[in-house]
């Protein structure tokens, strides 16, 4: 079990800080004796920043005892190893940016910097964003905290986990396809991708551009919302970003459920899902019908099962391009045995990425390639459309959509190395809500086999509030979020 500090909430963390009953650089290093506690074990960051967090510390304390707190001054958290980080090390989980210092902070970072916030380090990650077990970082596998011999989830693997052991009391990690939500899932925690353009991604290390978003991770809903609050909001640094005022996504969450209309698309229920993790959420979904809701048990979404297909057409495809700026010149690994230009990219390429990136551009460079590209490109686009359709098409009728987040619970290490295809088959659920650029949360709601089993909530694209709201009333008529591993 976590000590007393660690297991709080960031409100009831927030609320002690406020009334000087615990100091930022108490709260700091519990976690970072939390850390040297677990950290052996669970394997979530890829790079600690105690000098730093403790010196963070000290200036929130100071600007507690000015009577400046914002939300997030003086709380201990964690970043995903893909955003920049002014002077530490973001490496992506890769090789190509193993020693890459980036000279700016990405904007959710400087947003969280202004706040006063406290960083404790850099999560672990499936290499650049892609894989759903966080063993393709070329570092080190991430561990489940509940069981140590099974996968976190990915790609935000470290994020989850921290979480999950009480590493940090927050984190922020990326989403493509699934990489907050389905992790989330798999260890027992809160992860939410908010609706594309609500959060800024200057700084993010893109891998599929018109799918990414950088979201929470947190103990509750609360929380979750609460970060939300502090990163989302217009940035003209990203072109994508919404020109919408920052939202006090906290003020949503008023605990009423009465009238909401929940639909239950049948397409995610389908096969492949592992029968204790279906009725885990039917039986959540029940509790929300318990609390007023109106559910619709029998939606049907049928271009659901196109999804994962023009995913892997799509974020190939865009990460082909992302990527082909790691030439050895501009940034990180560099590979200097060879005799010429084109061979020293070659080989800077060759070594530096692993297994899984590789494949990913090969895939892209294929789809995209000319013969090739209306067959498949610019098909997956058109496909994207009518998922996108559907789903307007539905947010008529429903307010929101509830489904499992993943069609299993964690799986072992190893079980699905040696095949892609399974592999991909872990984010059948959450890629379609990427695909069509909305809002989606997981949240526990129940054990099967003595694992945690997630809850997607699926709002409309700016339907975030009611995501939370539902998530949130959900929550507080059940017990799910208040168990900690045993570690
Ligand atoms: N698991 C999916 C993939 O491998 C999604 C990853 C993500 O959301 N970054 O691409």
């Amino acid at each position: 079990m976590p000590n007393n500090l660690t297991s709080l909430t960031i409100r009831e963390a927030r609320r002690l800080l406020d009334a000087r009953q615990v100091s930022s650089v108490e709260l700091t290093q519990a976690f970072l004796d939390r850390i040297q506690q677990v950290e052996d074990r669970v394997k979530a960051y890829v790079t600690l920043t105690p000098e730093l967090a403790l010196e963070q510390a000290r200036a929130a304390d100071r600007r507690i005892a000015g009577g400046s707190a914002a939300p997030m001054t003086g709380i201990p958290l964690q970043i995903k190893d893909n955003m920049c980080t002014r002077g530490v090390r973001t490496t992506c989980s890769s090789r190509m940016l193993e020693n890459f210092v980036p000279p700016y902070n990405a904007t959710v970072v400087e947003r969280l910097n202004a706040q006063g916030a406290v960083m404790l380090g850099k999560g672990n990650m499936d290499e650049f964003a892609m894989g759903s077990s966080t063993e393709n970082s070329a570092f080190f596998p991430t561990r489940n905290p509940w069981d140590l011999e099974r996968v976190p989830g990915g790609s935000s693997g470290g994020p989850a986990a921290a979480i999950a052991a009480a590493e940090a009391m927050g984190s922020l990690g990326s989403d493509t396809g699934g990489s907050i939500r389905q992790p989330a899932a798999l260890c027992g925690v809160v992860g939410m991708k908010p609706t594309y353009g609500v959060v800024s991604r200057f700084g993010l290390v893109a891998f599929a551009s018109s799918l990414d978003q950088i979201g929470p991770f947190a103990r509750d809903v609360g929380d979750c919302a609460l970060l939300l609050s502090a990163i989302s909001g217009h940035d003209r640094r990203d072109s994508t970003s919404l020109p919408n005022p920052p939202q006090d996504y906290a003020a949503a969450l008023t605990g009423d459920v009465r009238g909401l209309r929940i639909g239950v698309p049948k397409e995610y229920f389908a096969e492949g899902i592992d029968p204790e993790v279906e009725r885990t959420v039917r039986r959540g979904i029940g509790i929300l019908e318990g609390l007023g809701a109106k559910v619709d048990w029998e939606v049907s979404l049928p271009s659901t099962r196109f999804a994962l297909a023009v995913y892997y057409i799509l974020a190939p495809s865009e990460c082909s391009a992302n990527l082909a700026r790691y030439d050895g010149v501009k940034y990180g690994y560099s590979d200097h045995t060879a005799a010429s230009m084109w061979e020293e990219l070659e080989r800077t390429r060759q070594g530096g990425f692993g297994q899984e990136v590789k494949r990913r551009i090969m895939l892209g460079t294929y789809s995209l390639s000319s013969g090739y590209y209306d067959a498949y490109y610019l098909k997956a686009q058109k496909v994207r459309t009518l998922i996108t359709r559907e789903f307007q098409e539905a947010f008529r009728k429903y307010d929101v959509l509830v489904t499992p987040t993943s069609p299993t619970a964690a799986f072992r290490l190893g079980d699905k190395t040696g095949d892609p295809l399974q592999m991909y088959l872990s984010d059948v659920c959450t890629i379609p809500v990427n695909i069509a650029g909305l809002p989606g949360l997981s949240l526990p709601c129940g054990f099967a086999g003595g694992l945690p089993v997630g809850m997607q909530i699926i709002g409309p694209a700016l339907g975030d509030a009611a995501v939370l709201r539902a998530a949130h009333a959900y929550e507080q008529a059940t017990q799910w979020h208040t168990r900690w591993p045993e570690l």
